[in-house]
């Protein structure tokens, strides 16, 4: 078996993994989570790389909406930003 990201022979754990991946806006959406075409077999270093980078982007974006708001609200107050 390869792995579907890198392509190395995988000789340790492989996982199957969602290439779109599933989350709170599509997790009932059978053609995304029951869908064959949106799995992919990942060695262990890939699925990880892939898990963390997708929660670090989460991230990002969650706190670039929050660092937008605070904008907004002190913008709204007549304060200066930051
Ligand atoms: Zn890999």
């Amino acid at each position: 078996m390869r792995c579907d990201m890198c392509g190395r022979l995988i000789h340790g754990k492989s996982i199957v993994d969602h290439i779109i991946e599933i989350d709170e806006t599509n997790y009932q959406d059978e053609s995304i989570t029951l869908n064959e075409d949106n799995l992919q077999l990942l060695c262990l270093e890939c699925h990880n790389t892939k898990t963390f980078q997708s929660k670090i982007n989460l991230n990002l974006d969650n706190r670039n909406i929050n660092l937008f708001l605070i904008f907004l609200f002190l913008n709204f107050c007549g304060l200066p930003p930051f």
